[in-house]
């Protein structure tokens, strides 16, 4: 299975020189299977530079496919759905998958996404592909083509977000981001069981460690919650990400050789750019 890092930022986009190495671009995950199949896990900012390369392909044509798994709809991980081209393709079919909000339902969400008070589209509906927006029961686990996921609901400050546990292949890569345990040193059972022996666990590591007290309750982790579950589930490989939009790039690599000199699984901060092997 290859993945690339399209966006690795949380909160909100960064530019300047000083972060050109991990990128600028909030979080979205692309994930393809040895035959091609393609699956995309949020939609912040990073999504609209995968939109424009899949253009030259059939979603240029009309007869793209792709399903999306949004772990939540907080701004950072849907503000490129606006902006992602295939969308305004007629015959491309685009199927989103995730939980429903508390207190409303993902569709309804996303269509006030798209309100005139926010973008011009003003409505799902005149998007010019097939939309399907399908919401999924965390603890669930979804057949998609070339895909099996496992999801399972994590901690995010006041709400939860989605966790996946995603196969092809034969491999597997664990997606928890926006997480933050009760203690940082007991991360929650679920985590651990649906990054069990996973060959990539991408966790949230937005906070440093040693100002992770100031922050507390923000609902994300310092890398070192990201380093006691991979330790825990014996994941092989681990991806710190949703980095803060204050870590430069320098700050990041500190971060890694902290992070690194502490645990015997191989870790590295997950940047925007080429496609990883597992
Ligand atoms: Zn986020």
């Amino acid at each position: 299975m290859k993945i690339r890092f399209w966006g690795t930022r949380g909160s909100f986009a960064m530019s300047g020189r000083e972060f050109l190495r991990y990128g600028g671009n909030t979080t979205s995950v692309e994930l393809v299977n040895a035959a091609g199949q393609r699956l995309l896990i949020d939609l912040g900012t990073g999504a609209t530079e995968l939109g424009k390369q899949l253009m030259a392909g059939e979603f240029g044509k009309g007869q793209g496919t792709l399903p999306i798994l949004l772990s939540h709809t907080h701004l950072d991980h849907i503000q490129g759905l606006p902006f992602f081209t295939p969308f305004f393709i007629k015959g491309n079919q685009i199927r989103i998958l995730g939980a429903a909000p508390s207190m409303t339902s993902l569709e309804s969400t996303l269509q006030n996404q798209l309100a005139p008070h926010y973008s011009p589209l003003n409505g799902l509906e005149n998007l010019a592909a097939g939309v399907s927006i399908d919401t999924i029961t965390p603890g669930e686990t979804i057949t998609l083509p070339g895909f099996e996921v496992r999801t399972a609901a994590v901690p995010h400050g006041s709400m939860w977000t989605t966790a996946f546990r995603i196969t092809a292949d034969g491999k597997t890569v664990t997606y928890l981001s926006d997480v933050e345990y009760a203690s940082v040193d007991e991360p929650l059972e679920v985590a651990v069981e649906l990054a069990r022996d996973a060959d990539l666990l991408i966790h949230d590591a937005m906070h440093a460690d040693h100002d992770y007290d100031l922050r507390r309750g923000w609902g994300h982790s310092p890398a070192r919650a990201g380093v006691i579950v991979a330790e825990r589930a014996g994941a092989k490989k681990l991806a710190l990400f949703h980095h803060s939009p204050d870590a430069t790039d320098e700050m990041i690599d500190e971060v890694v050789a902290r992070t690194a000199a502490r645990t015997s699984v191989p870790v590295f901060a997950a940047a925007e750019g080429e496609y990883l092997e597992i």
